[in-house]
């Protein structure tokens, strides 16, 4: 904890002046004796590299604001790469395109280097996956490494936050380093965790529910040919091995109930791991721990079978992929009706296009719920802004929604433009020197129109 001492002292710095990011604070603050050095001053802070918080930080730096991204992994991109949810979706709706920006830019570009296509985005598809686009995960978590370069960003993997502590303009962030414990100061703090860490030890309030959607481990799996296997005679043992206890209810659940389906999707995106609270380090470890035992009773019991005795995991994401688990209970909340009659809000700051897309929490189906022709949601500013902060952001899918809303609301191309607006707030927050609740909207749309956003309305 930070003494009062030495708060006053940090306060006259914050106020008094500025400081280039990564320079250290005056000799008093480093000197406490037993207490932990404020180490550099940004005016941004983001927290997490993911889906929304590498665009956010880009975002930031490209503005020329001093920006520090902290991501607990080794690389960004998050669900998109690290969990191998990369096919981002939907930029495109009815025809057009309604989300753009840094986002697009990047999974554009990504495409792009890999030689690939993009869909026909004039044709409305049958099905929304079909406008989602695949990008390779290895390019597109370079791509972002180098936009983060070129964008000035100081980058700290390998960190995540132990405390924060607000200040009147602004958070002490105390962060947990390969080293031990540093402290960083920041004008405005944007929480790209998708679990709301940031919020909750800032302690603002957040929404929890009772059923929460299952989570997934992406796979790939190789060595079979899929139209030579019996896919009765599968059915049949597998649902035998789990009645005779050989395999546990649970390793049903992950297939999804359904082996033929699991082998016929090569593993991609097909298992469901559930009953976990991925928002803490305690549930994230359950659901790594349980997702793989599952996988390898799984691929044992397989690799007995007729057809496939070569099968492989050729791949496996490094981590589980978590679909909810809080949201910040925001200054507005979008609420199912506003997302299925596709509301404007006065001061949105994006669109939303997704079907309500619920997987059922006990595993195995999933509600999914296309919006009726023409309608496009939006997300307004206060559902990223934590209800009663001042300099507080959340970015991804933890903005304030209710359950339906946040099923389609969490997808990608969402949460990147969601972070594309965040930045730009915080950016305003800092030259207005306001809250970001109180900046002038004009001045947001301009810069997100120069920087290739798509504005509402
Ligand atoms: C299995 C699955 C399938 C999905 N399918 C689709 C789909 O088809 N199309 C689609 O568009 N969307 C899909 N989604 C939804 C979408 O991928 C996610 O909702 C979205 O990527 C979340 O983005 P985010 O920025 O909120 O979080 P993330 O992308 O998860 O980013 C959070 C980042 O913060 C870091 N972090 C977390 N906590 C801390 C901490 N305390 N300190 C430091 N760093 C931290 C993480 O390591 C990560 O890098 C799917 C999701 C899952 C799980």
């Amino acid at each position: 904890m930070v003494s009062n001492t030495r708060r006053e002292f940090l306060h006259a710095s914050i106020v008094g002046g500025t400081l280039a990011a990564g320079e250290a604070v005056g000799k008093e603050a480093e000197a406490s004796a037993g207490e932990i050095p404020v180490k550099a001053g940004y005016d941004i802070a983001v927290v997490g590299a993911g889906t929304a918080g590498a665009i956010a930080a880009i975002q930031a730096g490209r503005l020329g604001l001093r920006t520090v991204l902290i991501e607990k992994n080794g690389m960004p991109g998050g669900t998109t790469t690290v969990a191998a949810v990369n096919f981002p979706g939907l930029f495109h709706a009815w025809g057009r395109q309604v989300i753009a920006g840094i986002g697009w830019e990047l999974v554009s570009r990504a495409v792009a280097e890999c030689g690939g296509q993009l869909p026909d985005f004039t044709v409305v598809p049958e099905r929304h996956p079909q406008h989602q686009v695949r990008v390779n995960r290895a390019v597109y978590a370079s791509l972002l490494c180098e936009a983060l370069q070129q964008a000035g960003v100081s980058v700290l993997f390998h960190t995540i936050p132990a405390q924060v502590e607000e200040q009147e303009e602004g958070f002490l962030l105390t962060v947990c380093t390969k080293t031990g414990l540093e402290t960083l100061r920041a004008g405005v703090v944007i929480d790209a965790t998708g679990d709301a860490n940031v919020v909750g030890l800032a302690g603002y309030p957040l929404v929890e529910h009772d059923t929460l959607q299952p989570g997934s481990l992406i796979l790939t799996l190789a060595g079979y040919d899929f139209d030579a296997l019996d896919k009765e005679h599968l059915r049949k043992v597998f649902q035998e091995a789990v009645e005779k206890g050989e395999l546990t209810p649970e390793d049903d659940t992950f297939v999804r109930r359904n082996i033929v389906g699991f082998l016929a999707a090569r593993g991609d995106n097909c298992t469901h791991v559930t009953n976990i609270n991925g928002r803490t380090s305690t549930g994230r470890s359950e659901a790594e721990l349980r997702s793989r035992t599952c996988l390898l009773h799984v691929y044992r019991f397989l690799r007995r079978q007729p057809g496939l005795e070569g099968l492989e995991i050729a791949f496996m994401a490094p981590e589980c992929g978590i679909r909810e688990t809080v949201t910040i209970q925001g200054e507005a909340t979008i609420t199912h009706e506003d997302y299925v009659s596709g509301r404007l809000w006065q001061d949105a700051v994006c669109y939303s296009f997704y079907p309500i897309d619920l997987h059922y929490a006990r595993g195995g189906g999933i509600d999914t719920r296309p919006l009726q022709p023409g309608t496009v949601p939006t997300v307004p500013r206060g559902a990223l802004v934590p209800k009663g902060s001042r300099r507080l952001l959340a970015a991804g899918r933890c903005l304030s929604s209710d359950r339906e809303a946040n099923s389609a609301l969490r997808v990608q191309a969402t949460c990147m433009a969601c972070g594309q607006a965040a930045a730009v707030l915080a950016a305003q927050a800092v030259r207005e020197n306001t809250g970001v609740m109180n900046v002038d909207m004009k001045g947001v749309y301009e810069i997100l129109r120069q920087h290739r956003a798509i504005v509402p309305g």
